[in-house]
């Protein structure tokens, strides 16, 4: 609190808001994030015994703080609705041992499952995926940008071939040029690799990793592709899916190129330029045979709200996912839960927060939604479904306020959203965030694209104006060195792992100082009338400017 007074001291009329608001409760916080990664929510997997225990906690929580269910309508009773919505998801598992083994001048060599490649569930509609010495050709980037004059495959046939690929745009590694530089544009997402090489009919994808890129370790890429896949319902899903889709070892990659008479490094260079050309390796093949387990399953995502007292469909939104990896590869010390503490039961945490002084306050005259999402660490799948089958209308969605991972220490002086955007409720966010004496921090790795890595981007691409908000740096306690040093051993040591775990000496008073800027920002977004939307040059205003009439 002695915070609140140093703001009080150096700011005047802006500052009553700040000083009067609601109270957000460090040790609420740190006790839901307690009890929702705790080893008996099993890591928060969808359509676990996890599931169960985590929807009925956020029900249970929102209920107490006074909302309304918000979810779908209740058959057979107009206008009641549930608290959850329904996401039919595709589920996907490996069944039994994963058989891959390289082929080259000097024979057959068996590869690892995990270790050497990490091969995902296939998600094509193949019960059985099979093949036998299939060629490996390198097609660079991967990347078909017609308004960048840019292609990468230049005809080939990927037919019965695996498409050898690199993470992140072909300037990633010079700085400049045609993809926006040091950021990543959506070409660099590996989602848009497989995309891409499915788009063109290829046997499958292998992407390179290498860390620097991919702004993740092998153990993410691990932990993320070896265990169950998930996918919205899809009516033809070999038109998303080739059926063979992995990561690869940089090392082993470029042993396979050296074998295969290439080198590496000389061939990523020319990748970079927009004479490449894809490359074939001579007589260096791949084999692989693993069956597929395919179910549809259903999992949910929770909502709860607050009905605006004189616009109610008008919808401002909180979001945030539920989800975690669940029980996955154990770690050096034979744990198996991804508990997710930081990522993303504080995220839950904040929206139950944010829902107990939403309950407490005078209605505001638009509605609250408080979407918490299934699915994300399998794709965004919780929050595309919504954006794509949306309980409240996306024209009259005023903004989404989207929050994963936050930091769950002290206070900052700044905060940060996912990736860069153009837009005014960014705008917002920055003036306000001065009676908080909060800085903003632009994303200082945009090449990582976390823009295209959280749950407010489906709604983004579609042309409601969202963010992703994040936790700063700069702490009040020992600065930027402090900060920084506790980040980078997050993102080493915990990131997608079964360490990401509780801790009694985290204070989450960060958290709570930061949750009266959003507090506050939501409430002006619902007291009021207006429609933020993206500045005139970015990619998403199109999209919005299509529901203009629907917004009075
Ligand atoms: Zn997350």
């Amino acid at each position: 609190m002695k915070h609140t007074l140093i703001i009080a001291a150096l700011l005047s009329a802006g500052v009553v808001h700040a000083a009067t608001g609601p109270e957000f409760d460090a040790k609420r916080l740190s006790q839901d994030v307690k009890v929702l990664s705790s080893d008996k929510f099993e890591g928060r997997g969808p359509n676990t015994a996890g599931e169960t225990l985590t929807v009925d906690y956020l029900v249970q929580q929102f209920k107490a703080a006074g909302l309304q269910p918000g979810g779908d309508p209740v058959k057979g009773k107009p206008g009641e609705r549930s608290w959850t919505q329904d996401v039919p998801l595709g589920r996907f598992e490996i069944k039994g041992p994963v058989a891959l083994s390289v082929r080259d001048a000097k024979g057959t060599h068996a590869l690892k499952q995990g270790d050497d490649l990490a091969v995902r569930a296939s998600m094509s509609g193949s019960k059985l995926v099979d093949f036998k010495d299939a060629p490996l050709v390198f097609v660079g980037y991967g990347v078909t940008a017609p308004e960048r004059k840019w292609d990468d495959f230049k005809g080939v046939d990927l037919k019965g071939k695996l498409a050898v690929v690199l993470i992140n745009d072909p300037d990633f590694e010079t700085g400049q040029g045609e993809f926006g530089g040091k950021s990543m544009t959506y070409y660099g997402r590996w989602t848009y690799k497989f995309e891409e090489m499915a788009r063109r009919g290829a046997l499958g994808t292998i992407i390179v990793h290498e860390t620097a890129p991919a702004s993740y370790g092998w153990a993410t890429v691990k932990n993320s592709n070896t265990n169950v896949m998930y996918d919205i319902v899809r009516k033809n899903p070999a038109e998303a899916h080739a059926p063979v889709e992995a990561w690869i070892q940089r090392d082993l990659a470029a042993d396979l190129f050296k074998r295969g008479g290439q080198d590496f490094e000389a061939l990523k260079k020319l990748a970079q330029t927009r004479d490449f050309k894809p490359v074939q390796l001579k007589d260096v093949t791949l084999s692989g045979k693993y069956a597929v387990d395919a179910q549809v399953i259903t999992s949910k995502n929770v909502a709860a709200r607050v009905v605006g007292a004189s616009r109610p469909d008008d919808t401002v939104i909180y979001s945030g996912h539920w989800d975690h990896l669940g029980v996955g590869l154990p770690d050096a010390k034979g744990d198996k839960i991804y508990n997710g503490a930081v990522d993303n039961g504080t995220g839950l945490a904040a929206m139950l927060e944010l829902a107990r002084a939403y309950g407490k306050a005078p209605k505001p005259a638009r509605s609250v939604l408080f979407l918490a999402v299934t699915a994300e660490e399998k794709g965004l799948l919780g929050s595309e479904y919504y954006a794509s089958y949306p309980l409240y209308p996306l024209a009259t969605t005023v903004g989404v306020i989207n929050m994963d991972a936050l930091s769950p220490y002290g206070v900052s002086r700044n905060f940060t959203i996912s990736g860069s955007a153009k837009l005014d409720l960014l705008d917002q966010l920055v003036a306000k965030a001065r009676q908080w004496n909060l800085a903003y921090s632009p994303d200082p790795k945009p090449e990582a694209g976390y823009f295209f890595r959280s749950d407010h981007f489906p709604f983004a691409k579609r042309g409601v104006p969202a963010f992703s908000y994040g936790s700063g740096n700069d702490w009040v306690d020992g600065g930027i060195a402090a900060g920084k040093k506790n980040e980078q051993a997050y993102t080493t040591d915990n990131y997608h792992q079964p360490s990401d775990e509780w801790s009694a000496k985290w204070q989450f008073t960060g958290m709570a100082h930061d949750l009266g800027m959003l507090y506050s920002l939501g409430r002006d977004l619902a007291d009021g009338k207006s429609w933020p939307n993206w500045a005139s040059d970015a990619e998403f205003r199109a999209a919005r400017d299509k529901s203009a009439a629907d917004r009075k």
